[in-house]
């Protein structure tokens, strides 16, 4: 859905609808802690590139007791990709900025042992006329809550191997819910992040851009060539792939059907059907 408006400074949407659902007391607690995770995501036009991206700031830290970070990284080979360290007087808030073309954004709550997470894969498609804005698209590639890790990481001389702990995410009968392996290094820095009191340093600086498999990818989500304003054929990206289709689509039937008996692991908002273009953008301040 192409937002109608044009390309006039201070009208640049900003999609939020991706965040955990958290309570007012639990915001509460956050802004008395000084913790402060954005989890947003803005669309802005790249002169460079020639196109929309997806601007966001990677943010967060924790204090002894609760934990909340939002990091957010490029999928593999995409050129548009820019990252800048951040340091704010303040601890605990903006560690870096983001932008690319696409975006995979994870997002991390904990208090105590008990951690809540979200990581969504976000992109953009074109508008149909030069001063229309593109549409934002979002997909859901993980959520689960009440996940455990009783190792105490937030605190000294617990952090010897970083990345290295993952809390495990259970549906309520017990069947364990898990993190696709392509996610894996992600998680495991936002579990350090969500440990790292007084946090003054980006989680996700140094870890590899995502290569997503089919299952987890969606159509139209392709990194744009060097020459990005060159339009692309789509399938010529992707030439290798085409003999794994069948197997792939087996396992994606698997994986669908799992995902029907799993209730537990949708997320909390309205974005149940997995992919979802946000209609409620809202406007964002210059
Ligand atoms: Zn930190």
């Amino acid at each position: 859905m192409a937002v109608q408006s044009g390309l006039r400074p201070g009208k640049l949407p900003v999609v939020r609808g991706f965040a955990i659902q958290i309570r007012p007391s639990e915001w509460e607690e956050l802004r008395v802690a000084g913790i402060v995770a954005r989890a947003r995501i803005k669309v802005d036009f790249s002169s460079t590139h020639r196109r929309f991206v997806l601007c966001a700031e990677e943010s967060g830290g924790a204090t002894a007791n609760l934990g909340h970070y939002c990091g957010f990284l490029p999928l593999a080979g995409d050129p548009t990709f820019f990252v800048r360290p951040v340091t704010l007087a303040m601890p605990n808030t903006v560690h870096a900025d983001v932008s690319a073309a696409s975006l995979i954004s994870v997002e991390m709550l904990r208090y105590g042992t008990t951690y809540t997470l979200n990581i969504f894969l976000h992109w953009l498609t074109t508008a149909a006329g030069p001063d229309a804005l593109p549409a934002h698209h979002q997909k859901l590639l993980f959520s689960a809550h009440r996940g455990v890790l009783s190792e105490p990481l937030w605190q000294e001389g617990k952090k010897a191997q970083a990345g290295v702990h993952i809390p495990a995410f259970h549906r309520r009968t017990g069947d364990p819910l898990l993190i696709p392996s392509a996610l894996h290094e992600a998680v495991g820095a936002i579990t350090d992040a969500v440990c790292c009191v007084g946090c003054r340093k980006s989680h996700f600086l140094a870890l590899k851009a995502i290569t997503l498999s089919e299952e987890l990818s969606a159509p139209g989500v392709h990194p744009p060539s060097a020459r990005a304003t060159v339009p692309q054929i789509a399938s010529a990206e992707f030439p290798s792939q085409a003999g794994k289709s069948k197997k792939r689509r087996e396992r994606r039937k698997e994986k669908q059907q799992l995902a029907r008996q799993a209730p537990d692991t949708a997320p909390p908002s309205d974005t149940r059907a997995g992919v979802s273009v946000v209609s409620g953008l809202q406007e964002a301040k210059p």
